[in-house]
């Protein structure tokens, strides 16, 4: 993650806060159904502007360019709109004054600005890997945890902003792993708190100003037609229980990941293969969903990192896969049914570290795919970053 700072006596009185909270909270809450209206079923990015968050340029200029072409790529990089990742108790705090700084943006003239959050701290996160994992534990009370010091902090700073418009990507990979990865035990112990965290999450975060959308996971993973009846029928429950489906504006794919949206040298050859790209896998998606009801939904693409095809020798290998270059720039309705393509996973920011010795080590963040030397998850990648820009397409 960017190293955010929340400034002065505002910070020690959240912190002191958040101690406090933590010891009085035990007990997991039921999922009540919305009583405000959801966000309308439109676009929310139509005649608005992403927002361009400065921790991003603040973590770029960090990197040191081998060359004056990488510095000057660098450069212009700081200029392009990213999500702004809460994925921790600490940084959801930051929702607040992510959207303040927004209005700052807005006020400078240009028209509206609608920020894009990801909302990634499930207990037991990241069920299927080590890389991400995060900081709430099932069997340590972290479905309270998650509740009430994450989705309802950032709940809150959503409601005090009702006249913003704000883009949600949440949870990226969780019902997913629950589709392919439920024999993992870690994933096997979250499955009825993963359910239920994803449907707390959109029943709290459904505010007429907030779009939200699902992680669907990307072509190579739930592209496949023995996975899209299941990924969507959970879908369907999941949303259920948050009060329906039109809780949510639709879903997000492709997060952290590198099939770009159009592959023309990969053909489907048989009914049994998966989606060839990511907008043949929104395509595919869309027809699932609409077997099981859910319809009139809209999709972003995460192009931050799939602006080369064919990079990887197996679509499973997803830590700082080489040869990866920026997509697509953040683009409103470049396609039917894409809301928007956007740079969702912070360009430069690793997967997992290399090092065997760490916590979270990941044996994929070694394979012959990945980039060595790489440090923790949500680190500053700079070897990595550089190539990112190097290999962008279109070029930077
Ligand atoms: C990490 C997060 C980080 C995000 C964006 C995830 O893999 O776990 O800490 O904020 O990527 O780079």
């Amino acid at each position: 993650m960017i190293r955010r700072s929340l400034s002065g006596l505002g910070f020690l009185a959240l912190a002191f806060t958040a101690g406090c909270a933590s010891t009085s909270s035990t007990a997991a809450k039921p999922i009540a159904v919305p009583t405000t209206p959801p966000a309308p079923a439109v676009n929310p990015f139509t005649g608005a502007r992403f927002y361009v968050d400065p921790e991003f340029g603040k973590m770029v200029a960090k990197a040191t360019a081998p060359t004056p072409e990488d510095g000057a790529r660098l450069k212009k990089l700081t200029a392009f709109p990213t999500a702004v990742w809460l994925e921790s108790l600490e940084t959801a705090k930051l929702a607040g004054p992510t959207l303040d700084d927004a209005l700052k943006q807005e006020a400078a003239g240009g028209g509206p600005i609608v920020p894009v959050f990801v909302i990634y701290n499930l207990p037991n996160r990241d069920c299927a890997a080590e890389g991400s994992r995060g900081e709430l534990f099932v069997d340590k009370g972290g479905e309270a945890l998650y509740q009430s010091q994450f989705i309802d902090v950032i709940a809150a700073a959503f409601a005090a902003h009702p006249s913003q418009k704000i883009a949600v990507v949440l949870e990226p990979d969780s019902l997913p792993n629950l589709v392919t990865n439920i024999e993992v035990p870690t994933c096997a112990a979250a499955e009825q708190i993963y359910r239920r965290g994803v449907a707390y999450a959109i029943s709290k975060l459904s505010l007429p100003n907030v779009f939200i959308y699902l992680d669907a996971a990307h072509a190579g993973w739930l592209g496949w037609p023995k996975n899209l009846p299941r990924a969507v029928t959970l879908f369907k429950e999941v949303l259920a229980t948050a009060g329906g489906a039109d809780r949510i504006r639709g879903f997000a794919v492709n997060v952290s990941n590198y099939d770009p949206p159009r592959e023309p040298k990969a053909q489907k050859s048989g009914p049994d293969d998966p989606s060839q790209d990511e907008i043949g896998y929104v395509e595919d998606l869309a027809a699932g969903l609409a077997k099981v009801g859910v319809t009139g939904k809209g999709f972003i693409i995460d192009t931050s990192r799939n602006g080369k095809g064919g990079i990887r020798s197996t679509p499973g290998n997803w830590c700082n896969v080489k040869g990866a270059g920026l997509g697509e720039r953040p683009k409103v309705a470049p396609a039917p049914n894409i809301d928007a393509y956007f740079w969702v996973k912070t360009p430069g920011e690793s997967d997992g570290t290399t090092d065997r010795k760490a916590a979270r080590f990941d044996e994929n963040c070694v394979s012959d795919d990945a980039m060595p030397g790489a440090p923790e998850a949500g680190e500053l990648f700079a070897p990595y970053l550089i190539e990112l820009t190097k290999n962008a397409s279109p070029p930077l």
